[in-house]
């Protein structure tokens, strides 16, 4: 029989008292034994040759092997243990300032002992402080691998880890599931590979397996990067089996006559997802969409045709905002554009309870509501849709993997499968849309409306608040809109409201005769929305708010922009926030207001968002900052999305990967299923999502 490939966990019994160490590994997630094979060194110690004492200088690591000539306790400043250690060639003081009687037993005169340690020139000659030590036996061999060093914790000595791992890797079941012609040529076989990297020869290249680019970590890297993307062709495959409404546009139907009645003209990156998202809803397999663009760059309106062509087509549209807010702005458009055409909307929010609630979900069972917006209120359970037809989810990033798994356990409710729209304004690097989401259709919006004067950005020290402030009364003289934004303070929600809610008062009272508002996360929706609707209207000229106004809000008389305490946010929400000016004619500003000192890292960041309003390239610069669990809405469970490969450095083996998987798929089908159960067991949900 062939070997297994990831062994079920061990059947659930009555609980057995697991021994200190044994609970510590499973606190670390090394319960099978590939999850010990695969857990690697960080790095390694060389212990397979001794250096003569007398050849030791300043500064070196290095292993010794001597005899014990002399062993006391000094006090001095405080009490230590000193040891003296001779070879053939010197003496050495091993000095140890915290000691057991069990050390002393161990460093007795007379025993020989094995040391290894930073070599310091003391006062009274070579030293080790607190050396690695044991007594060896005069002639003990010396390992004949490097010694690795893992990632543990407290509870787990390196010792104990060490032989777990060795026993494990020589169980695990490794055997080798890729026929070898199809592997990109020097790599060696998984077993090969992980046996190399857990005990590497003396001789092995060390920056090379400290850089992960020996060829034993390359062959751990292209695995886990082919799981991925066999896991996602397998995704593509099950959806291409679904069935979908085919959703045609009708000439002069819904869409053409909302294009007639539109203000603006389309710009051409619009016509052309137009295009591209009709080709896909026209097909009666599900659309899986990612409508990528800019803030600002018209998503909304791309959306709307889409929901047009669909309800034309007799199939109701959802589409799902992740805050009150953004989805009551989002109502509010999409009522002012498809009601006058005979449209009926409904509007479902987690504030909306009661009769009102029962009503719309009614409207939405029976059909009547063509149209449903909301938040995630829109797939709760008792929410149950006549004939959706179409999806549309926007700042998709912006849901938690558990909102996307329910939003698909619903669509695959219905025995027609709804066609799927995802928006984004973070857009996604080539190497993580090639990778995460290689089994997304991917449109950009790579053009903005024209008529639109770049936001410029400036950074200002917190001292230069009153000048901002008559900056702010310039601002407002001219009939213009200003938000101030008030950081989020992760510890403290109500710090954060404290801060909000005196900088709202700081203002009301620099700025008498002017509606300031204030807008946090805490009020009740009712008044968060008569608070934006003031500011909509243009009646209200200053808004005070923490991040609720984040994604998407779009008030075009808005020029100004003040973020306090902008070295607390990431880039990508810098540039989400800021997005929320210059969505008018008016040249835009948006002041980054910081409270040094900064670090250097911290300067340049808010740098970058001086010199670019280009979203890719600050989506580019926030990748390498943050990593890729931002870009997955994965970041609530801060997980490592990859654990081997690394999407700026592995490039040309994710290409590999990426061009091997349909023919391992189709050709050799059990070896691909083994592949990517051995290396994402558990499904990876989040790449379902
Ligand atoms: P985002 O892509 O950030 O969601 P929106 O859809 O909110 O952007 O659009 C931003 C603003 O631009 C809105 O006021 C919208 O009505 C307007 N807009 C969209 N498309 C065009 C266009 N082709 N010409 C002029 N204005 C447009
Ligand atoms: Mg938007």
């Amino acid at each position: 029989m062939p070997e297994a490939t990831a062994p079920a966990d061990p059947p659930k019994t009555t609980p057995v008292k697991l021994s200190a160490p044994v609970r510590a590994l499973h606190k670390l997630g090394l319960r099978r034994d590939i999850d010990l094979a695969l857990h690697l060194p960080l790095r390694y110690e060389d212990e397979t040759r001794l250096a003569p004492i007398a050849s030791l200088r300043d500064g070196d690591v290095a292993q010794v092997q001597g005899r014990v000539l002399e062993c006391r306790v000094e006090a001095r400043a405080r009490r230590q243990l000193v040891v003296r250690l001779a070879d053939l060639s010197g003496e050495l003081v091993l000095r140890l300032l915290h000691f057991y009687p069990s050390h002393q037993k161990t460093l007795a005169a007379g025993q020989t002992v094995r040391a290894r340690g930073e070599v310091r020139s003391g006062f009274f000659g070579r030293e080790m402080v607190h050396p690695e030590f044991r007594a060896v036996a005069e002639g003990a061999p010396l390992p004949q691998a490097l010694t690795p060093v893992y990632p543990s914790s407290a509870q787990l000595p390196q010792a104990y880890l060490r032989k777990a791992v060795g026993s494990a890797l020589a169980r695990a079941p490794l055997a080798e599931l890729l026929p070898a012609a199809l592997l990109p040529p020097g790599l060696p076989p998984l077993r090969e590979a992980l046996q190399f990297l857990h005990q590497p020869p003396p001789s092995a290249a060390l920056a090379t397996l400290q850089d992960h680019s020996h060829p034993a970590w390359q062959r751990l890297k292209f695995d886990e990067l082919l799981a991925q993307q066999l896991s996602q062709l397998q995704a593509q495959q099950a959806r291409a089996r679904l069935a979908a409404p085919a959703l045609r546009r009708v000439p002069a139907g819904l869409a053409e006559q909302l294009l007639a009645a539109l203000p603006f003209k389309l710009t051409a990156a619009q016509q052309r997802v137009v295009a591209e998202i009709g080709a896909d809803i026209a097909q009666p397999q599900p659309m899986h969409r990612l409508l990528q663009g800019d803030v600002g760059s018209g998503k909304t309106v791309v959306a709307a045709l889409a929901a047009a062509v669909a309800i034309d087509a007799g199939w109701q549209c959802a589409l799902m905002a992740p805050t009150e807010i953004l989805a009551e702005q989002h109502f509010r458009k999409l009522v002012g554009w498809l009601q006058p055409l005979g449209v009926t909307t409904a509007w479902l929010t987690g504030s909306r309870k009661g009769k009102g609630r029962t009503a719309m979900v009614a409207q939405v069972g029976s059909g009547e509501a063509m149209l449903v917006v909301g938040t995630h209120a829109v797939i709760q359970h008792d929410v149950a849709f006549a004939r959706l037809g179409l999806a549309v989810v926007d700042e998709q990033h912006r849901f938690g993997v558990a909102q996307r798994l329910a939003l698909r356990e619903k669509l695959n409710a219905q025995t027609l499968e709804p066609h799927l729209l995802m928006m984004s304004a973070t857009p996604i690097p080539r190497t993580l849309a090639m990778s995460y989401f290689a089994d997304l259709a991917v449109s950009t919006l790579d053009e903005l409306p024209p008529g639109r004067t770049p936001i410029v950005t400036k950074l200002f020290a917190d001292d230069k608040r009153d000048a901002i402030i008559q900056r702010i009364r310039d601002e407002v003289a001219r009939g213009r809109q200003v938000y101030w934004v008030c950081p989020l303070v992760e510890e403290s929600e109500h710090l954060d409201l404290q801060n909000a809610t005196a900088t709202h008062a700081e203002l009301g009272a620099a700025l008498p005769g002017t509606l300031v508002g204030l807008l946090h996360g805490r009020m009740a929706s009712a008044e968060k929305a008569a608070v934006m609707s003031l500011f909509t209207a243009g009646d209200m000229k200053v808004l005070v708010a923490t991040t609720v106004i984040e994604v998407g809000v779009d008030v075009p008389g808005a020029s100004l922009m003040v973020i306090e305490h902008a070295e607390r946010f990431g880039l990508a929400q810098l540039h989400q926030l800021r997005g929320r000016v210059g969505r008018g004619a008016a040249a835009s500003v948006c002041v980054l207001l910081y409270s040094g000192p900064l670090s250097p890292t911290a300067k340049d960041r808010l740098k970058a968002m001086a010199e670019t309003n280009d979203g890719f390239e600050i989506a580019r610069r926030d990748l390498e900052i943050r990593g890729p669990g931002e870009f997955m809405g994965a970041r609530q469970s801060g997980d490592a999305l990859l654990r081997f490969a690394d999407l700026q450095a592995d490039g040309a083996l994710l290409e590999q990967a990426r061009a091997l998987a349909p023919r391992l798929l189709r050709e050799h089908p059990q070896a691909a299923q083994a592949q990517v159960e051995r290396w994402l067991p558990g499904g990876a949900d989040y790449l379902k999502a």
